[in-house]
């Protein structure tokens, strides 16, 4: 039997269709029908089948009878497990401290998950649900949101004539964000469109560019704001467009007259005369499209980067044209939220802006005193995915009751009390409605299967653990499915029978809109000063760094590969094949200076922490860099990462970190 479905293991929610025999999948594959991902299924989609039923999916719920970091596992029951969670819920309620429950998704929670977590978070008390908001795309989101009105600048490649990819890389990362989004740029290449690539490594997308601009990690704030120099200097912005729809043209004007193509060239690496390619082609050559990503936003400086960017886009008339940067309004749906309790979220101090804080969760802890007392962890790895994965740790032993809810045994398991089955996105039903896509397309997804084992999806649980605590009549759900029922009630997609929607419903999505009847920005127009940017003393562009002067070299961590996302699939086989162990890329400087060849071990340090790791000299990488990969529980990055954030987004800095690298013995 044939079912279509979708695959939500990243953020590009492919159409995916499910061949099934007997309750279980044999086979996955793209769906042509999905005018999003056009019948493409990446490796991890199409491996998917090995997931759902590798031998060491959890299959029952476990109680940890040993100690936080090297736990025995006993089986119990949903009941005894729900029991203990419950009874102390129970005791926080008792002593007034409902904002010490935090509950933790992962990226892969989408609508119905967050809307159910986040009703009983509202109904318990606490303020506290966070998820990957600011270590995703937080910082772009921001800056789209205050700039343009919206939050999720989309880029329409097929009609670009210039591509930018900024600290981007579509040809490995959420490679069907839009349209198989890299082979619509290969295929608008074809067409005669030039590509320039921004990135310190000659990444997979770096290897079709025209040009290739190899900036120094963290400095891309930098040769942002000396592009826009060189494009306001040499008057190549659009001056109709700005005189119509953007505030704050002098004030730029005035801001970025400092960072001429000499003092930027200092900065970033990059020779002026590239600067000045570069101005010149984004200046002349439309419509461009500027797709900025991790890479720049994983920065102290990320905010201010993201802001740069899009002011770039700005002035040259970039924005709500074909080919452009354009908008994807979020299909509006039923919200099943109540009324947010009056406590603080823990992270809400220090980033007033910001609509989560995961990464902050351990500074809240041991700097702030944030009282928390019980951590629920739904499909979420943060003892490797989070920054400064020792102060984490230690931010875990001060928490009395962790609960994760996973399919595997991870890292993050390890420390906790409770670990809880959890349904994959085939067992489960949901809705699909990402904003980050070019055509407004909503379906709603069934299960394909049954859970494996025990597993619960994350309304079952959440359902499960109201009844306990007596809150069972604001949940009248048995399944997802009661709740996506409640979602398109009122909404904006009600008219369409289930039926409709199961098959895929395309919204209208007009360019040019916003351009007749205004931005949705306060004044209606694009602005590049916002004003509660002065409210948070961030309206000028004010540039941090990070000074440490005795590590010579710069580390980046976390550059994405096609078989992994974040820290999953280490334990499938055919996707470790593809990139069986983790190794440091080192520039050919640091290796000139270290004695490094491929193969030989590493030790990097940073101000935060020590790695040791294989190396391979990568004769395309900033001379001066070493790049780490990510997610892996025998080297883990983020011992070399710190709790080091952008102010106004929370973005951690995972990348731009002052390093130093020398050869060591495998042994030693
Ligand atoms: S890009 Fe790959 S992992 Fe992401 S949703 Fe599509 S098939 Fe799944």
């Amino acid at each position: 039997m044939i079912k279509r479905t979708i695959c939500q293991i990243c953020k590009c929610d492919c159409g995916a269709i499910a061949e099934v025999e007997n309750d279980k999948v044999v086979r996955i594959f793209g769906d042509r029908d999905d005018p999003n991902s056009m019948g493409k299924l990446c490796v991890k989609g199409r491996n998917y089948t090995k997931v759902l039923y590798h031998p060491n999916r959890i299959k029952k719920p476990l109680l940890n009878v040993g100690k936080r970091g090297s736990p025995e596992w006993k089986e119990i029951s949903w009941e005894k497990a729900l029991d203990i969670i419950a009874e102390k819920l129970l005791e926080l309620k008792r002593e007034g401290l409902e904002e010490s429950l935090v509950f933790l998704h992962g990226p892969s929670a989408r609508i119905v998950d967050r809307s159910v977590v986040k009703r009983f978070a509202n109904i318990f008390g606490t303020p506290n649900v966070t998820g990957s908001w600011a270590y995703c795309v937080g910082s772009m989101v921001l800056a789209s949101q205050l700039l343009l009105g919206f939050p999720y600048p989309i880029c329409d490649f097929e009609n670009s004539k210039l591509i930018v990819l900024w600290g981007a890389n579509p040809a490995v990362s959420k490679v069907h964000r839009y349209g198989g989004v890299f082979e619509e740029i290969v295929k608008a290449k074809r067409k005669g469109a030039k590509v320039i690539v921004i990135d310190p490594r000659r990444s997979e997308s770096a290897k079709i560019a025209d040009i290739h601009i190899r900036v120094r990690p963290g400095s891309d704030i930098y040769l942002a704001l000396g592009i826009l120099n060189r494009l306001i200097k040499k008057e190549l912005h659009n001056a109709e467009f700005v005189e119509k729809h953007v505030l704050g043209f002098e004030k730029l004007r005035r801001e970025v007259e400092k960072y001429t193509p000499d003092f930027v060239e200092k900065k970033t690496d990059v020779p002026r005369e590239l600067i000045e390619i570069a101005a010149e082609l984004i200046g002349k050559v439309k419509p461009a499209s500027i797709d900025f990503r991790e890479g720049i936003l994983h920065s102290i400086n990320g905010f201010q980067t993201a802001r740069a960017i899009l002011s770039i886009a700005a002035i040259t008339g970039n924005v709500d044209v074909k080919g452009g940067i354009i908008r994807n309004p979020s299909v509006k749906l039923n919200d099943i939220t109540l009324k947010e309790p009056d406590k603080k979220p823990f992270w809400k101090d220090k980033f007033p802006l910001a609509k989560d804080g995961s990464a902050y969760l351990s500074e809240a802890i041991l700097s702030d005193g944030y009282p928390v007392k019980v951590l629920i962890v739904f499909k979420s790895n943060p003892v490797l995915t989070l920054p400064n994965s020792k102060r984490f740790i230690e931010a875990l032993e001060r928490i009395e009751l962790i609960v994760v809810h996973d399919i595997f045994l991870t890292a993050t398991c390890k420390y906790a009390d409770v670990v809880l089955p959890a349904s994959t996105f085939l067992e489960k039903a949901e809705i699909d409605a990402v904003p980050l896509k070019k055509h407004r397309w909503v379906r709603v997804k069934r299960r394909v299967v049954n859970p494996v084992g025990e597993a619960k999806s994350e309304v079952e649980f959440v359902v499960a653990l109201a009844k306990k605590l007596g809150y069972e009549k604001f949940f009248p759900y048995s399944s997802e499915e009661d709740v996506i029922r409640e979602l398109l009630r009122g909404s904006e997609v009600e008219k369409y029978s289930v039926e409709e929607l199961e098959k895929g419903v395309r919204l209208d999505n007009p360019i040019g809109e916003m351009r007749k009847s205004g931005f949705p920005t306060p004044s209606g127009k694009i602005e590049l000063f916002p004003e509660i940017l002065e409210k948070v003393g961030a309206q000028k562009f004010e540039i941090l760094e990070e000074d440490s002067e005795e590590f010579p070299y710069y580390l980046i961590t976390g550059a994405r590969v096609l078989p992994f996302y974040h820290s999953q699939f280490r334990n499938v086989e055919s996707l470790v094949k593809l990139n069986p162990e983790p190794i440091a890329e080192v520039g050919v400087e640091i290796a000139r200076n270290e004695g490094i060849s491929n193969g030989d071990f590493v030790e990097i340090e940073t101000k935060f922490g020590n790695l040791k790791v294989k190396a391979a000299v990568n004769k395309d990488l900033h001379p001066l860099t070493v790049s780490v990969p990510h997610g892996w529980e025998e080297s883990n990055a983020n011992f070399l990462t710190g709790s080091v954030f952008d102010p106004l987004s929370g973005a951690p800095m995972y990348r731009g970190i002052k390093c130093n690298v020398r050869k060591v013995h495998e042994s030693s």
